[in-house]
């Protein structure tokens, strides 16, 4: 039976390595059909460890990875956090102390190496060997046990079979067979992830670099889909050029032989690029759903808001933007975007917001397609393009130069609307000639 776990230590923060740590445990433990235990290893941990460990396990069931063992669901190789099965530690110390494996020296207790060469036959670096030549502390003089002690007692007493986790725990590893061999149990197999680098290549990625955080992303209204979407991805690929996959899929395909051994370069582009596409094709209702709840009060009948949510949503990148992205059309008094008004005053835009004023007011029919000839007409009677219309107008509509299709945004704001703003446009923009 397999058996997997994450080992995070509640330091008070869910790091982007770990949520990609703890998602090849959970896709391993699914895509075998085993079981993936969530193990807090708190005892060197002193204060706020239950808020610190709230920010894990909320980060976890926001990315949607549930656990089979451990805190809030229990488990029949509990207790689950650390600091709660010293009687364990002391079991286990007593085995070693029977096979003469410790002594004390100073008031700690070390542990006795073989001296012998260790093989850690990595599953995604190849066999790895490494000798220990010194003992080393497993029992400080306080009496606290140190991580490489309980780490091991732990993935024993869990009967835990694979042990995947960050590079950064590859040179423990000798030290971990020791005590297993020490106890008589068998050796798990070992996965070290590879790490995860920042954007611009310099270093491991810390908790200290933006957008390094899960709960950034939570908070920025990131969709949890498109952030594990994301994270399968940092060391591991389905071999073809996919890159936005259903979980499911995802599992179907992930093996740990499979994962690359170079480093992974956290790359925020291809992030944000990936959520702006779950958010384009999320279903319109949900889309519609989640984009009410975050709105600002706006004080507008809500078929005209259900509109113009459904022409943003292929539009909009992350919903966080959302109440920037939309904002105009709730506002007839929203601002000129100066900067762009300066690149767009080449367009000749106040006579084209002009006649596109006086072409609608003769337009009965204000469907996307007669909106569009008529465009066209304009610009082919100027014998210019029908950018310059699109551009000008959309100013005057909005104050910006992007936004939802044009054409679609003329149809939802309506003819009353449309022509206020064109006469407010320009009022206000003749001043800026
Ligand atoms: N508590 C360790 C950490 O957070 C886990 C080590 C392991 O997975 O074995 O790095």
């Amino acid at each position: 039976m397999l058996r997997v776990r994450f080992a995070p230590s509640p330091t008070g923060f869910f790091h982007i390595g770990g949520a990609r740590t703890a998602l090849f445990n959970w896709l391993y433990a699914h895509h075998v059909g085993g079981t993936f235990i969530l193990r807090i290893e708190d005892t060197d941990q002193e204060r706020h460890i239950e808020e610190a460990t709230n920010v894990i396990l909320s980060g976890m069931r926001w990315l949607g990875m549930d656990w089979d063992e451990g805190p809030e669901v229990g488990g029949n190789y509990g207790p689950y956090f650390q600091s709660q099965r010293n009687g364990i530690y002391g079991e286990y110390l007593e085995i070693l102390g029977k096979k003469d494996k410790i002594y004390e020296r100073d008031g700690a207790i070390y542990f006795r190496v073989s001296r012998e060469p260790q093989l850690i036959d990595d599953l995604i670096r190849g066999p790895v060997h490494r000798t220990e030549e010194k003992d080393f502390v497993i029992f400080r003089s306080n009496g606290t046990p140190v991580f490489h002690f309980v780490n091991v007692v732990d993935d024993a007493a869990m009967e835990i079979s694979h042990v995947i986790r960050g590079e950064d725990h590859l040179s423990n590893s000798s030290k971990h067979v020791e005590l297993f061999k020490a106890f008589g149990v068998p050796v798990p197999k070992f996965a070290h992830i590879p790490l995860i680098l920042k954007t611009n290549g310099s270093g491991k990625m810390s908790k200290r670099d933006v957008g390094a955080l899960v709960e950034d992303y939570r908070r920025n209204q990131f969709l949890p889909e498109a952030l594990r979407n994301y994270l399968c991805l940092l060391g591991w690929s389905p071999k073809d050029d996919r890159e936005i996959m259903p979980i499911e899929e995802v599992i179907r395909l992930f093996d740990l032989c499979d994962i690359n051994k170079n480093n992974a370069r956290f790359d925020d582009k291809k992030l944000a690029y990936m959520n702006a596409a779950y958010v384009k094709n999320m279903p319109l209702e949900q889309f519609l759903e989640r984009s009410k709840s975050l709105l600002s009060d706006f004080n507008v009948e809500t078929h005209y808001v259900d509109q113009v949510l459904t022409i943003c949503q292929e539009k909009l990148r992350s919903f966080g933007e959302l109440n920037h992205f939309v904002s105009y059309f709730f506002d007839e008094n929203f601002d000129y975007d100066k900067g762009a008004w300066f690149d767009l005053k080449k367009r000749d835009p106040i006579l084209r917001i002009g006649e596109f004023l006086s072409a609608i007011e003769n337009t009965e029919d204000f469907s996307e397609q007669k909106l569009e000839e008529m465009v066209s007409k304009l610009a082919e009677a100027q014998g210019i393009k029908t950018g310059d219309y699109i551009h000008g107008v959309r100013f005057a509509l909005s104050g910006r130069t992007v936004g939802p299709s044009f054409y679609k945004m003329i149809v939802v704001m309506g003819r009353e609307r449309i022509t206020r703003r064109l006469r407010r446009a320009l009022v206000e923009l003749e001043k800026w000639q």
